[in-house]
């Protein structure tokens, strides 16, 4: 039997660019940001990407990256990008294990749920992968302006004849261009200033301890640590129980490792990526949970300074990513038009997603800026939002369950982060290929119906399953579009007894 067939998302050789010399200014150079920052300087486009943070390596703990996001990567550079972020990532480890908060092993799944994802499944240091790919955009030519703070978006001149977009900094830099692609992330001015929104937090009531650490020789000796040392073998587990769930990651021969713990926290939060935590909270919170001695050695080895409490602060959904104008040259874009919660997986992947399908439609556009922004909303927008609701969903169901191993053994597969094929096989660049002309005839005939009629259909939808039920309950993920700015859409069904 030959290798199994699978998709492989082509990168832009720069032959025959639709819109070349097009100025493009990025906010935010997370993922999204310098995903499409890449994008569109592969298509022969001018990028200046504006960030406020001086620089990468220091940025978060582990991040992942699936197949659908990995794919995009893979492409880079002919597969070198990829040949870099192997040897950083989890790329030693056979199986993903989940257990209850009393150390059972409730389940055992592979890693690599196929083969084909070994170059295209990431997962490691965010600051060093973020650096490695700050790099690799460099070195195409996009400019960086780093540890410039925008305030505030300029939208000026007469379309067709002068207009420019742009935005102005703390500093007083201005930029200016073409486009603006919006991508500042959960706290994103841009909704605000672009979308002319308030700010719709929303305390989820729920935050994250989290940390990443070196292990060093000394804590080989210790016996709890030992499974999370080994030279040989890569460690990826998760642990969960009423109203917390925390992963144990490590790698890089035993060398790294990174922890997060999501816990509930009904104070009034404000959001930091650089909120210290402390190890005494977390004890406290496992201690409650009954979770294992192991967990906890690994809570206690962390360096204070390494430890974080992330208040989860999330935003529902968006009507709209684009701001009320005939001929709009901004867009919110990844975390700004949708952020999700650790909880789908998928935060990082989408982003990368989006990132390349915008940069696409503005290839395909070939300089009408205001139709590729609004073709890339219809393309994504119901995939978007049914994943972005999955990252409650399942937060939802890892912790208002008490997981047994009965309960596990007659449903199999009823833990695991759900990764159907709609999901990780989808192809970002092939689906704006695929869909691009047909949206664009719709907008330019001004076709009616509402964000969720006129998109392109999410491809596959959200399901919980429950103690005492025998099939999966589809979610219902539509919301309010007059009254968007309301809390969390997803009606979580009631857990039965
Ligand atoms: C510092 C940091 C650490 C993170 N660590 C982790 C982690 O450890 N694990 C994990 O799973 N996810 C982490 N994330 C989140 C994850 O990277 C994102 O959810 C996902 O990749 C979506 O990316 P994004 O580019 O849409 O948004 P983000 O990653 O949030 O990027 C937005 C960027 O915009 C910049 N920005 C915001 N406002 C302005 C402004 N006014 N002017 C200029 N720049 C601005 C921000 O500094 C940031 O770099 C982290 C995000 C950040 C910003």
């Amino acid at each position: 039997m030959g290798p199994e067939p699978f998709v492989k998302s082509t990168a832009p050789d720069g032959s025959n660019p639709g819109a070349p010399g097009l100025e493009v200014i990025v906010v935010g150079l997370g993922f999204c940001g310098l995903t499409a920052a890449i994008e569109c300087r592969l298509r022969k486009m001018n990028v200046t990407v504006v960030e406020m943070y001086p620089t990468s390596r220091t940025q978060g703990d582990v991040i992942d990256f699936f197949g659908n996001g990995g794919m995009i990567i893979e492409s880079w550079d002919n597969g070198r990008i990829a040949d870099k972020l192997l040897p950083m990532s989890i790329n030693n480890n056979d199986t993903f294990k989940i257990f209850n908060a009393k150390n059972e092993l409730l389940v055992e799944e592979p890693w690599l749920s196929k083969p084909h994802h070994r170059r295209r499944q990431f997962a490691g240091h965010r600051g060093e992968i973020h650096e490695l790919f700050t790099d690799y955009a460099t070195s195409l030519g996009v400019q960086l302006k780093l540890g410039e703070q925008v305030v505030d978006y300029i939208d000026e001149g007469v379309e067709g004849v002068d207009r420019k977009v742009g935005v102005i900094c703390k500093s007083g830099l201005k930029v200016m261009g073409d486009v603006v692609l919006c991508a500042d992330g959960p706290k994103s001015l841009a909704r605000q200033k672009v979308l002319g929104l308030a700010d719709n937090k929303v305390n989820s009531g729920y935050a994250i301890f989290r940390a990443h650490y070196f292990l060093t020789p000394e804590m080989r000796k210790n016996i709890h640590l030992s499974r999370f040392c080994d030279p040989d073998h890569d460690f990826t587990g998760m642990w969960v129980g009423t109203d917390l769930h925390g992963l144990i990651y490590s790698w890089n021969k035993g060398r790294d490792l990174g922890w997060v713990l999501t816990h509930k926290d009904e104070e009034d939060i404000s959001e930091s990526w650089s909120f210290p935590g402390k190890v005494e909270d977390v004890l406290a919170c496992l201690d409650e949970a009954g979770f294992p001695e192991q967990f906890k050695e690994v809570v206690r080895m962390s360096p204070a300074k390494n430890l974080l409490d992330y208040k989860l602060v999330w935003r529902g959904p968006i009507a709209t990513w684009l701001p009320k104008h005939d001929n709009p040259r901004m867009i919110v874009v990844g975390d700004a038009a949708h952020c999700h919660l650790p909880t789908s997986g998928q935060g990082g992947s989408q982003s990368i997603e989006d990132g390349a399908a915008i940069a696409s439609c503005l290839d395909k556009a070939k300089g009408d800026v205001s139709l590729a922004l609004r073709v890339f909303e219809r393309i994504r927008f119901n995939r978007q939002h049914v994943i972005h609701m999955s990252s409650v969903a399942n937060r939802e169901e890892y912790h208002k369950v008490e997981w047994t191993r009965e309960f596990v053994d007659k449903h199999p597969g009823v833990l695991s982060i759900p990764r159907p094929d709609w999901i990780i096989e989808h192809d970002a660049r092939a689906n704006v290929d695929e869909h691009f002309d047909k949206i664009a005839e719709d907008i330019k005939n001004d076709k009616q119906g509402n964000i969720f009629e006129l998109s392109v259909p999410a491809g596959g939808q959200l399901g919980i399953l429950r103690p005492g039920q025998e099939e999966r309950e589809v979610y219902d993920t539509t919301f309010d579009l007059e009254d968007p700015s309301i809390k969390p859409v997803l009606r979580t069904p009631s857990v039965a007894a």
